[in-house]
């Protein structure tokens, strides 16, 4: 079996062993890359490898010691260009490591030298608007992976990862884990430190792993979680060892199905997929009920001013002053120097849906619509929480299709930004609301495009996710599948 086919934990398990060094799972990983890359690209730059990650010495029983982790273009690598796929980065080097990438280090991973595709800024739904062109889903190679991190879930799911790491601000982790075939999670917002993640929306972004399966998540959640002095908005609240809810069983245990996520827009192959997997649960022991979650269908409208106002600001910083790409000189008679570099630089840096958004977030928090759009949203925010507080008073777990339809063709919707839009109705809830929620693989389209199953928990509810999907996982097929490429 080819190194660069195993999941971490195997590999980890042939490292003790000394059957393996880390050094062949690298060179293993490096030809996979190289030869399957250029009908993927998955990877941003991949002319740019050869920088190494400065690393940090781990002890030998250190719990990564020795795996390669891939790491989407939006968190920030020491000497490692981070440029969220967008022009306006051009050339950003942070001098600094994301929290996340610390904690990995120190673990003794490898953080691969080359960084994965995205949207621009994380900007969307399927890495079409990435500057560096679009991904390729790995099941078949017209089609999208996903987004935004649809690099980081392509280069796992065709293995050209052993495992890695992605943003969550809507759904970003998970739709692309639901298309590629692969066991995305997005933590509990304040669970994972947002330190050196680029901001898109600061209320709503997490930072979470994209897997081959369920143990490797555990694995990675491990050691990226816990509180962390650099970011205000970290959790004090201990992490549990998540690998220890692998293997328990979920006999009795109590999920709700929400009436709301099976109506119209939902492909019927999706939805047979879910039902199927409804039943499985049954059958392992699950006590199943329909609950109602009413202010479900102001998910979108509402996910859609809050993020775009904090993207708005938190995107003012690019400004061709102090990172990445600056316009040329070409003043305009009438304008100040400075103020033409402004708009020179962010008119070129900026791509056609990260303007869409700034001028959107910008219009909602502007004088007069102040109050009409951003504070009506974030009142509308807070009832969706309630809507799962009380859920959560009675059940243990919710579950839900993790996308309304499978992986869609390259193009397909990209001139319609509502309709893209729509493909995060069922994930940006639990963005608003702040909770875990985890897509696992759970069945295939006639066509052979993976489906999502999400399971979704209170917060700091991950061990209760873990105990679902990997029971789910280690009684159904759909993890073992792997494109052919
Ligand atoms: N697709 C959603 C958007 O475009 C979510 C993106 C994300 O989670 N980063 O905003």
């Amino acid at each position: 079996m080819e190194l660069y086919k195993l999941t971490g934990h195997e590999l980890l398990k042939k490292l003790s062993s000394k059957e393996i060094t880390s050094e062949d799972i690298s060179l293993a990983l490096k030809k996979r890359i190289k030869e399957t890359d250029p009908r993927v690209k998955a990877y941003v730059r991949t002319d740019k490898s050869g920088t190494e990650a400065k690393r940090i010495e781990a002890r030998d029983n250190s719990a990564l010691k020795g795996i390669p982790v891939s790491i989407k273009d939006n968190i920030c690598t020491d000497g490692l260009n981070t440029e969220c796929s967008s022009r306006i980065l051009t050339g950003f080097k942070p001098p600094y490591d994301a929290t996340v990438i610390k904690k990995l280090k120190v673990s003794g991973a490898s953080i691969l030298d080359l960084k994965t595709n995205m949207d621009e800024f994380a900007f969307g739904s399927s890495t079409e608007n990435s500057f560096f062109g679009p991904t390729r889903n790995p099941w078949n190679l017209e089609c999208v992976p996903g987004g935004s991190s649809g690099g980081s879930a392509a280069a796992v799911a065709s293995d050209e990862a052993i495992m890695a790491l992605g943003s969550d601000t809507g759904g970003s982790i998970r739709q692309p884990a639901s298309f590629c075939g692969v066991v995305g999670l997005k933590p509990t917002y304040g669970r994972v430190s947002r330190y050196g993640l680029i901001a898109f929306a600061s209320s709503l972004d997490q930072i979470g792993p994209i897997t081959k399966d369920t143990e490797d998540s555990a694995l990675l959640m491990n050691i990226i979680s816990g509180h962390d002095p650099f970011d205000s908005t970290s959790a004090c609240v201990d992490v549990p060892d998540y690998t220890k809810s692998l293997g328990m069983d979920i006999k009795g245990l109590k999920i709700a199905i929400p009436k709301e996520y099976f109506v119209e827009g939902l492909d019927p192959q999706v939805k047979s997929s879910i039902e199927e997997a409804i039943n499985e649960l049954k059958k392992l022991g699950a006590e199943i009920k329909e609950v109602s979650l009413p202010h479900s269908e102001y998910a979108v409208p509402v996910y859609y001013i809050i993020a775009t106002a904090e993207a708005s600001s938190n995107l003012a910083r690019f400004d061709g002053v102090q990172y990445g790409f600056r316009a040329e000189d070409s003043r305009s008679k009438d304008e100040s120097k400075l103020i033409s570099m402004y708009k020179d630089t962010r008119g070129q840096g900026f791509g056609q849906e990260a303007k869409r958004r700034i001028i959107l977030g910008t219009f909602v928090l502007s004088h007069g619509y102040y109050d009409a759009y951003y504070l009506r949203a974030l009142k509308v925010r807070t009832l969706i929480k309630e809507d799962f507080d009380a859920v959560f008073k009675e059940f243990d777990c919710i579950v839900t299709p993790t996308a309304p339809t499978a992986a869609f063709k390259i193009g397909e919707k990209i001139e319609d930004p509502l309709r893209m839009y729509l493909s995060d109705i069922y994930t940006i809830s639990a963005n608003l609301s702040g909770i875990p929620a985890i897509s696992v693989p759970c069945g295939f389209t006639k066509n052979d495009l993976p489906v999502g199953l999400q399971i979704l928990a209170k917060p700091f509810g991950e061990e209760t996710l873990f105990r679902v999907a990997h029971t789910y996982e280690q009684n159904t097929p759909w993890h073992k599948r792997r494109p052919t490429l």
